[in-house]
């Protein structure tokens, strides 16, 4: 898919939040690297593509209006059978239909569940006064209840990069700590600066979150993705 018609294809319809599926098809054509996730509008289509990807899937809720779609119910992992598929998609959209009734629906995004690793954010959103300011931190409670967290503005060279991941007082937990298995350091740099040189050459992507990045000892892999562009003027 051509990412700027569908960057053109989102103004027309006047939304400026990208779906999941739109978002991971942006960054996968820069050449970022995404879980293999594919759009079902139906049951009977999840069901097939899950075969097609192969299990365990994880099956998350399609909505240009959900975007924290773990809090709604809207996320299910781990799906082993099409039996499992079949009763995930009934409760996401049974969840979905109670907790926003006047959500608009795309369907669902099927994706392969990929195997535990490390999980680390990148971010970026622009600041009136700097331009583009880019975020490194760990998933989950580190950045939540911690805020350890580092920053960078635009644009990302070779060296922030290599700075912004050692100046985060959780970086022990990411060359490997108590026997725990290290990760791929200069893989996630790179990421970093691809990130940065994605959001320098699409001028209208105001806002920019990977959350997760599953981290692994020799590559990474991006598992969530979302999007934001700049209002229409
Ligand atoms: P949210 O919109 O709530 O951020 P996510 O897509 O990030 O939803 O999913 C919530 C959590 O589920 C993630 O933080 C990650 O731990 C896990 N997860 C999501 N997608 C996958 C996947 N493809 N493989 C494995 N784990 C996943
Ligand atoms: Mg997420």
């Amino acid at each position: 898919m051509d990412a700027n018609r569908t960057l053109a294809q989102i103004r027309e319809e006047g939304r400026t939040v990208l779906t999941e599926i739109e978002s991971k098809e942006l960054i996968a054509e820069a050449g970022l690297p995404v879980v293999a996730t594919m759009p079902a509008a139906t049951k009977e289509e999840a069901v097939r593509l899950s075969g097609a990807i192969g299990f365990p899937v994880v099956m998350k809720i399609l909505s240009p209006d959900i975007v924290h779609k773990s809090d709604s119910g809207g996320v299910r992992l781990n799906l082993e059978n099409s039996g499992k598929v079949e009763e995930a998609f009934d409760e996401i959209m049974g969840n979905l239909r109670r907790h926003h009734p006047d959500a608009r629906i795309h369907g669902v995004s099927v994706q392969k569940m990929a195997l535990p690793g490390q999980e680390v954010i990148i971010g970026m959103s622009k600041d009136l006064q700097f331009g583009p300011l880019f975020m490194f931190g760990l998933g989950g409670v580190m950045v939540e209840l911690f805020k350890d967290v580092s920053f960078r503005i635009a644009p990302v060279s070779p060296r922030d990069a290599r700075e912004m991941v050692r100046e985060i007082r959780a970086f022990p937990l990411l060359t490997g700590f108590r026997g725990a298995p290290g990760v791929d350091i200069p893989f996630l740099e790179g990421l970093l600066v691809q990130v940065s040189n994605l959001v320098e050459s699409n001028p209208q992507i105001k806002e920019l979150d990977l959350n997760p990045v599953m981290a692994y000892k020799d590559s990474a892999l991006i598992v969530d993705a979302r999007v934001i562009l700049e209002g229409c003027s």
